[in-house]
């Protein structure tokens, strides 16, 4: 069945008396299991307010959410951030590790939380580190690594709960190419072999072009 499915997404913005703004207006999206698939669209057209709908941070004015499966309208909160955190993994451009704790940890802990052994986190942890290139940054906290670094770490992060969908919002913004093709190639060979899906805003063309599929947000829907 579908990892995400948004059916008429309805959302807007009051934004003082007469003003308000429709972001979305009868959004449609389906997302299969193991699929990638670009979400392209000019800045302010609401891929950020798309994407936590999505992942349940936020709620929609209308239509349907499903999760695997799951219709989340009417779950409690707590049920709701249940899913999220078994179910689904962010990338943010702007990423919020822990800076007392090193690149490993902060991929570890999660998993902890999770109910994951520290060995079979740590395991995992590292094996993700190395998918992305920083097996040997393992140690290092996130004010001793670039910028670049720490965005990968954040990848890694994301995904330590093997989640069934990735939501990223400009994950490779601030990598440069090399660095941008690394963690794409990871995110494919996990959506390959763990069956990961995963919504991933880009402006960048040529990695759009090499995902699964490109939804483009126009006018408040999806195209
Ligand atoms: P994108 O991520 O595509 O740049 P956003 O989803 O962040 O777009 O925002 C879409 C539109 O909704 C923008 O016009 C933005 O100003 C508006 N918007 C976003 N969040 C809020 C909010 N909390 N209150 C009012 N307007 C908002
Ligand atoms: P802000 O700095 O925008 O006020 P936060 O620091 O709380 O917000 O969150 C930063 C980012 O993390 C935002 O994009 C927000 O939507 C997202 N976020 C907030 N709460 C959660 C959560 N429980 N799980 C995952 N992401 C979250």
């Amino acid at each position: 069945s579908d990892v995400l499915e948004l059916v008429g997404i309805e959302k807007s913005y009051h934004t003082g008396k007469p003003n308000q703004i429709n972001v979305l207006s009868g959004a449609d999206l389906k997302i299969t299991r193991g699929e990638v698939v670009a979400l392209v669209a000019p800045s302010g057209a609401g891929k950020s307010t798309l994407l936590h709908i999505a992942g349940l941070l936020d709620s929609a004015n209308g239509g349907v959410v499903r999760i695997a499966g799951q219709d989340v309208a009417g779950l409690s909160e707590r049920r709701r951030t249940g899913i999220r955190r078994a179910e689904v993994g962010f990338v943010y451009q702007f990423h919020h590790l822990l800076p007392e704790f090193s690149a490993l940890e902060n991929i570890v802990l999660p998993q902890l939380v999770n109910g994951t052994s520290q060995g079979a986190a740590e395991a995992r942890g590292l094996a993700l580190l190395e998918s992305v290139g920083l097996a040997a940054r393992a140690g290092h906290r996130p004010a001793e690594l670039s910028g670049g670094e720490q965005q990968r770490v954040a990848f890694c992060r994301a995904l330590a709960n093997a989640p069934k969908l990735l939501l990223a919002d400009e994950p490779t913004g601030n990598l440069d190419p090399e660095t941008a093709e690394v963690v794409f190639e990871a995110l494919m060979t996990l959506a390959r072999d763990e069956g990961l899906s995963a919504v991933i805003a880009t402006h960048n063309p040529e990695l759009a072009a090499r995902m699964d599929r490109i939804v483009r947000l126009e006018n408040g829907r999806l195209v």
